[in-house]
C-alpha cells in the first residue's frame, strides 16, 4: 500500500439536490431528495483543493498510473481523486472494467459517415457494456459502506432494459454471498438471450414483468422508497461517478487535447450522457483539458424524448415503439433533468441531439462491423448519428469525433440475424437493403464442391 501511484485519502463527499441545493449524508442510502424529490448528485465539498494542484501535474500522475500494475489503478479507479476519493484502494472491486480501446474507422467507412473518426468500443468492458464502468464504482462505495457501516443483508436492485443487470449481478457477485444478493427487473422478452444469460448466470434473482423499462423502473423506484434495498439504476448518483472515466479516458487517449472534440453518445435514460458531459466539465475546470468537447446525442425516433426536447424547447415523456435500439428505448429518462441543468450551465451551444430512424442504425450497425468493428445497436446509433448531423449541417465535418459504441456486438446479434432473415416485426419500419444481408452457405464437405462454390481456378 505504500505505492507511491496509491493515491490518498481525502475530499469530502455529499448528495446535493439539484432542485433545492440540501445536501445528504453520502454514508446513507438515498436517491432522491427527501424534501424535493429532485435528483441528487454527488459533489466533492474540497473539490477546489484539487485546483491547487497544477494541471500538468494531474496529467502526469494519471499518466504514471498507466504504468502500474495496482489492480485498484487499472480500472476507473485510475481517476481516484475525481471519482470516489473517500474510497481506500483496499475496497475497490476491479473486475477489469475501463481502459478501453479507439478504434480507427478505415476509409471506405469514414467516406459513407462523411468524416474520419474513431469508436471507443465499450463493449469490451467484463460484462460487455458501458454499465460496468458505474458498477465498478457503485460496488466498490458498497463494498466499502458494508465495511465500515458492518451491514450484512443488503440487497441491491435494479431495473434495465438488459445492460444494468447483467453488471449489477456480475459485481455483486464478487461480493460475499453471506452479505449481499442481487435482484434485477427486467420486462420480459424486451431483452436479448444474451442479456437475459448474464444475470441469470452470476446467479442474481431474475424477475421478468409485463411492460418496458419504464414500468420496471417505477417498480424498483417504489421499492426503494419504501423497503431497504440499494438501487444500482443510474439514478444512484455512485453509478454516475464512474461512468464519468469514459470522459477522462477519451482526453488521456488524446494526451490530453480536446480541441475541436465531437464525441457521440446514444441516449436512453440519460445516464451516460450526464457522466460524459460531468467527466468533461470536472477536467476542464481543474484546467486538464483546454476545451469541453461538442456532444452529440443521438435516439431512435421511436423513442427520443430528448432530441424532441433539444429541437422544441419543450421535454415531455412519450410511450416508446419497438427499437433495435433496445438498451436505450426509454420514454421518460430518469437523468433528463441533469441533462437540462448541464446544458445550461457548461454546454449551451455545444449539446446537440438527432433522432435517427431504424434502418438508419441497422445499417449504421451492420456497415461498421462489416469495416472492422464489433458495434452493437446502440453503436449503429452513434454512427447513424454523426452521418445524419453531417447531413443535416448540424456539425461542421472538421474536427476529430469520437463514437461512443456502448457495448458488444454479441449481444444484440439476434437483431442483424433479423435483419439477414427479414423477420423483422412492422413495428420497427425497418426497409432491408439486401446488399447489406449475409447468410450461411450448406455445402458438402466435399473440396472440389467447394472450390466450385467458390469459383476458385486450379493451379498449373
Ligand atoms: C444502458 C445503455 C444505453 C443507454 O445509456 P443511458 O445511460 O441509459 O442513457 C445505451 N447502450 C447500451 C448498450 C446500454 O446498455
Ligand atoms: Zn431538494
Amino acid at each position: 500500500m505504500n505505492d507511491p501511484h496509491m493515491p490518498e485519502i481525502q475530499g469530502r463527499l455529499v448528495y446535493t439536490c439539484i432542485g433545492c441545493g440540501k445536501r445528504y449524508d453520502i454514508y446513507d442510502f438515498v436517491y432522491t431528495c427527501p424534501e424535493c424529490r429532485s435528483l441528487l448528485k454527488i459533489e466533492n465539498t474540497e473539490f477546489d483543493r484539487l485546483k491547487r494542484v497544477p494541471a500538468q501535474h494531474w496529467r502526469e500522475i494519471f499518466d504514471s498510473r498507466r504504468n502500474t500494475n495496482l489492480p485498484e489503478l487499472s480500472g476507473v479507479f485510475r481517476f481516484h481523486e475525481l471519482i470516489l476519493p473517500i474510497v481506500p484502494g483496499g475496497d475497490v472491486i476491479y473486475l477489469g472494467e475501463g481502459q478501453t480501446p479507439m478504434v480507427r474507422a478505415n476509409a471506405e467507412m469514414s467516406a459513407w459517415v462523411g468524416v474520419p473518426f474513431l469508436v471507443k468500443n465499450d463493449g469490451l468492458n467484463p460484462s460487455a457494456s458501458f454499465k460496468d464502468r458505474g458498477m465498478a464504482s457503485a460496488i466498490s462505495f458498497l463494498n466499502h459502506v458494508i465495511r465500515v457501516r458492518n451491514l450484512d443483508s443488503v440487497l441491491g436492485i435494479c431495473a434495465s432494459t438488459g445492460d444494468t443487470s447483467a453488471a449489477a449481478a456480475l459485481y455483486l457477485s464478487y461480493l460475499p454471498k453471506d452479505k449481499v444478493q442481487a435482484v434485477v427487473l427486467l420486462p420480459a422478452g424486451k431483452v436479448t438471450p444474451q442479456q437475459l444469460s448474464q444475470p441469470l448466470g452470476s446467479g442474481a434473482v431474475v424477475i421478468e414483468m409485463p411492460g418496458v423499462f419504464d414500468d420496471c423502473m417505477r417498480v424498483v423506484e417504489e421499492l426503494a422508497q419504501n423497503y431497504h434495498v440499494v438501487l444500482l439504476n443510474s439514478k444512484n448518483p455512485v453509478r454516475i461517478l464512474g461512468q464519468k472515466s469514459y470522459a477522462y479516458e477519451i482526453a488521456q487517449q488524446l494526451d490530453w487535447d480536446t480541441e475541436d472534440l465531437t464525441v457521440v453518445v446514444p441516449i436512453g435514460n440519460a445516464g451516460n450522457i450526464t457522466a460524459v458531459m460531468e467527466g468533461f466539465a470536472d477536467l476542464c475546470e481543474l484546467g486538464i483539458i483546454p476545451a469541453l468537447p461538442t456532444i452529440l446525442g443521438v435516439q431512435s425516433h421511436h423513442a427520443d424524448p430528448i432530441a424532441r426536447w433539444r429541437a422544441s424547447g419543450t421535454y415531455a415523456p412519450l410511450k416508446v415503439s419497438p427499437s433495435v435500439a433496445q438498451a436505450a428505448m426509454i420514454g421518460d429518462p430518469v437523468s433528463f433533468p441533469k441533462v437540462r441543468k448541464l446544458v445550461k450551465e457548461h454546454f449551451a451551444d455545444r449539446f446537440h441531439v438527432v433522432s435517427v430512424t431504424e434502418t438508419e442504425i441497422m445499417e449504421g450497425m451492420l456497415r461498421a462491423n462489416r469495416n472492422g468493428h464489433v458495434v452493437c445497436t446502440q453503436g449503429g446509433e452513434s454512427v447513424a448519428g454523426l452521418k445524419k448531423a453531417l447531413c443535416d449541417g448540424i456539425l461542421p465535418a472538421s474536427g476529430r469525433f469520437i463514437l461512443d459504441s456502448t457495448s458488444h456486438q454479441l449481444k444484440f446479434s439476434v437483431f442483424q440475424q433479423m435483419y439477414f432473415e427479414d423477420t423483422f416485426a412492422p413495428e420497427y419500419g425497418i426497409r432491408i437493403d439486401d446488399s447489406l444481408k449475409n447468410r450461411p452457405v450448406s455445402l458438402q464437405a466435399d473440396t472440389l464442391e467447394i472450390a466450385r462454390h467458390l469459383g476458385l481456378k486450379k493451379k498449373g
